[in-house]
């Protein structure tokens, strides 16, 4: 490329950093100057979106990126959890967009996206913007599916049994909530089903508001009502519980096996000598803390919030608090705008993201279906850099190359010095996203004051600025 045509595109990349976005024919306008660049729409500026938006601009700073994104300012999901027991502000949790926008040149329309026109390729936005692009990104995150649980709608999880699961109102809700908590009162935690946002997220909210009432208020009970008998973290998380809130591990849980633990990635040998060291304590009576599996009749199927009651396969509970947490599908406007299967998730290549229903649309993030990948942070930001590459390479007409992820999902067990993980590697075979058989988790067989656990919660901690400064700054 030329010095005049190099020179002549930042001119124009500068007027449009100073010109807001004219309301249609952007990309007519990245067309008049001479085709030198290309026009990338980004909608939602979360996790996934954010990243894609920072790295396509770091890896093609001549492509133009705009994120419209509802919010003015980002609420982070995850560590959302511990502004319910107090070790996290709201303010804590915000993330600003400058850096975005002044470091890498990211443009910013604050504004729902709610229509799009495939074939000519432009959204438009409540605010009546119409914006054109040349491949579009789709990082929604979820919606929640209430009517699937009989009682339960938006009202209900508004202002009586909030999810929290999205940070905002409802968090604080929560939050207040457990504050005012009755002495001896119950807390419900009722995770979702599978697959969701965040795998271990509802136990480690268990296990921190466990540790809070300990703390503040030791009659109190916490309850998980759950339609799974495993989840993600399991092994070493109800161990931790064991030892910390006098949990009963379950008699009939099965992950305490060598077949559960060669599928998590230890050979046998290693898997036997943890099970034989493995000496759970029996305590005489029930903790603060339990868990009724889905295979004891822990799925909820009915709620009633006048009188606080939830009704599961086993049982009724009536209690104080209850943080339900709805199965959840992609965000709404992947639904809108015909993005999603009749799995309520989007389909998509695995190489590239590009959706399998639209051409020249991308789905990344806890929206789009990545087989064995979990819908976390973590996995967003690998896909959202993936993605960019990809984008970067077809705009240029060149080929994409196949990718490499991985996940780390931390979590604490409800102590802030006793922290664990699940760490994968995954890879595309047969177009689907497959977890390599490493090991996963910190081993059965350390001693409860084994220093690895007071340093994964350290990096639990650390983890989430370093993160955050990835995708946002
Ligand atoms: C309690 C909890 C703990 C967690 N802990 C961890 C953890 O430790 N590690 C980890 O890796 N992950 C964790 N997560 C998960 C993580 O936060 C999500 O997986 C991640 O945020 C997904 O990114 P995303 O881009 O798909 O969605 P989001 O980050 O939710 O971003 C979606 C964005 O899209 C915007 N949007 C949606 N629709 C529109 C529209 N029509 N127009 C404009 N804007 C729109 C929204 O406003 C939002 O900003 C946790 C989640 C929770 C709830």
């Amino acid at each position: 490329m030329n010095h005049a045509n190099s020179s002549s595109r930042r001119q124009f990349l500068k007027l449009i950093g100073a010109t807001a976005l004219a309301s249609t024919g952007f990309s007519n306008l990245v067309r008049a100057a001479g085709d030198a660049s290309k026009h990338v729409v980004v909608i939602g500026g979360g996790v996934g979106g954010a990243t894609f938006a920072k790295y396509l601009r770091l890896y093609a700073p001549d492509v133009a990126v705009t994120i419209i994104e509802k919010n003015k300012e980002y609420l982070r999901p995850y560590g959302s959890s511990e502004v319910i027991v107090g070790h996290a502000s709201i303010k804590d949790i915000t993330v600003s967009y400058d850096r975005l926008q002044q470091k890498y040149g990211v443009k910013f329309i604050f504004d729902t996206a709610t229509d799009v026109d495939f074939d000519k390729q432009v959204v438009k936005t409540a605010g009546g913007q119409s914006v054109n692009y040349d491949r579009l990104i789709v990082s929604p995150g979820i919606s929640f599916d209430f009517d699937s649980i009989e009682g339960l709608n938006q009202q209900v999880s508004d202002t009586v049994m909030p999810h929290a699961w999205i940070p905002g109102p409802q968090l604080e809700l929560l939050t207040q909530q457990v504050k005012a908590l009755p002495q001896g009162g119950t807390v419900l935690v009722c995770p979702p089903p599978n697959p969701y946002r965040c795998p271990p997220g509802p136990y480690e909210r268990a296990g921190l508001i466990t540790q809070y009432l300990k703390e503040h208020n030791p009659t109190a009970k916490v309850i998980v009502l759950d339609p799974k008998s495993s989840f993600t973290t399991d092994v070493t998380m109800l161990q931790a519980w064991n030892r910390l809130y006098e949990f009963n591990i379950p008699e009939d849980f099965k992950g305490y096996s060598v077949k559960a633990l060669l599928a998590a990635g230890f050979t046998e040998a290693e898997a036997k000598a943890q099970l034989a060291e493995l000496k759970p304590i029996k305590h005489n009576k029930p903790g603060q803390l339990s868990w009724v599996m889905g295979s004891q009749g822990g799925r909820v199927l009915r709620v009633d919030a006048k009188t606080k009651t939830v009704y599961t396969e086993g049982g009724e509970y009536k209690a104080d608090v209850i943080n339900l947490i709805p199965p959840m599908k992609a965000g709404k406007i992947a639904f809108d705008w015909g993005l999603v299967d009749n799995t309520g998730w989007c389909p998509v290549n695995r190489v590239t993201f590009e959706s399998s229903l639209r051409k020249n649309v991308h789905v990344i993030g806890d929206s789009c279906i990545a087989d064995a990948m979990p819908k976390s942070g973590f996995s967003a930001n690998g896909q959202a850099k993936v993605a960019a590459l990809q984008v970067k390479a077809l705009l240029a007409g060149k080929e994409p190359q196949e990718p490499i992820f991985q996940n780390t999902c931390y979590a604490l067990a409800g102590n802030k010095d006793y922290g664990q993980f699940v760490s994968d590697i995954f890879r595309v075979k047969e177009g689907k996203i497959v977890r390599m058989n490493n090991p996963r988790y910190l081993p059965l067989n350390l001693k409860d004051d084994d220093l690895r656990y007071a340093l994964s919660g350290f990096y639990t901690k650390n983890w989430m600025k370093s993160f955050t400064d990835d995708c946002f700054a």
